[in-house]
């Protein structure tokens, strides 16, 4: 794991990730990464789902106690990064947020479409037609993401298939539009493997839009999502041989210095 990093990395200060800091340094060293990230939930405006991330007031220890680690262990470099929802009006706080600390990167996800928590275990019943527009709007907040500019990492791109695992004919047709856009506006796609220890069973995105990603020339930057220290880097080794089947097989950095695979074909 010398040569890549997982930038995808939470802590218990978003209240449901479990171990200490310390570990998940102690963890990504054992495993031989050279650099990582921390990422952890952003804290979002008054009253944006409070109870799946940090509160602003806890936000300057999040970036000291990632200083401090740095400074404490010189043999790993460390990244600051946040994971910051994208929902409806989330340009302006986040736009305040990174301009008032110094944080390294952001990962855009969205994590509900209006209400609809795109986690959800179980799930109302939707009509045909109704879920077609809830996969519209997921996409079209993930769209208003990419174009505000704000956002260096687009995160697990097809989450929705977590909750719409029958529509991916309709779930492959919006989220190629997004792509378009991805190459346009510039961030990093995220191959997050997380999808890999749940129902999905592979990776997000699907190996379908890595191919077009790869067309598109996309560069793409690797996340566990790991709310344990022992999730760090899991299932990259899969990572890595489904992005050398694919093409992907340079590695390069980001605008903003992240570790990234490159399209050797381009
Ligand atoms: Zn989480
Ligand atoms: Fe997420
Ligand atoms: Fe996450
Ligand atoms: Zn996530």
């Amino acid at each position: 794991m010398k040569n890549i990093a997982d930038y995808h990395i939470h802590t218990k200060l978003c209240g449901h990730a479990s171990g200490e800091m310390e570990d998940y340094v102690q963890e990504a060293l054992k495993k031989g990464f050279g650099e990582f990230g921390f990422s952890d939930h952003a804290p979002a405006e008054e009253g944006y789902d409070p109870s799946h991330r940090m509160n602003l007031s806890r936000f300057p220890e999040y970036i000291e106690n990632i200083q401090d680690l740095r400074d404490k262990f010189t043999n790993v470099n460390i990244r600051i990064g946040i994971e910051a929802d994208i929902y409806p009006g989330f340009e302006s706080f986040l736009e305040k947020l990174v301009q008032q600390f110094s944080v390294d990167y952001v990962i855009g996800s969205v994590h509900y479409i209006d209400e609809l928590p795109v986690f959800l275990r179980e799930l109302p019943s939707f009509t045909k037609r109704e879920e077609r527009q809830l996969i519209r709007n997921y996409f079209a907040l993930v769209e208003r993401g990419i174009r505000s500019g704000l956002i260096n990492v687009l995160g697990h791109l097809d989450l929705i298939k977590w909750i719409f695992p029958e529509s991916t004919e309709e779930i492959l047709d919006a989220g190629s539009k997004v792509l378009e856009t991805v190459s346009k506006n510039g961030p990093v796609l995220e191959l997050n493997t997380s999808g890999m220890r749940k129902a999905p069973r592979e990776v997000y995105p699907n190996p379908a839009f890595l191919k077009f990603a790869s067309m598109l020339d996309i560069p793409i930057c690797l996340g566990s999502d790991a709310h344990r220290p022992e999730e760090i880097g899991a299932d990259f080794d899969n990572a890595f041989s489904l992005l050398e089947e694919i093409g992907y097989r340079c590695k390069g950095l980001s605008e903003n210095g992240l570790k990234v695979f490159c399209n050797s074909l381009v």
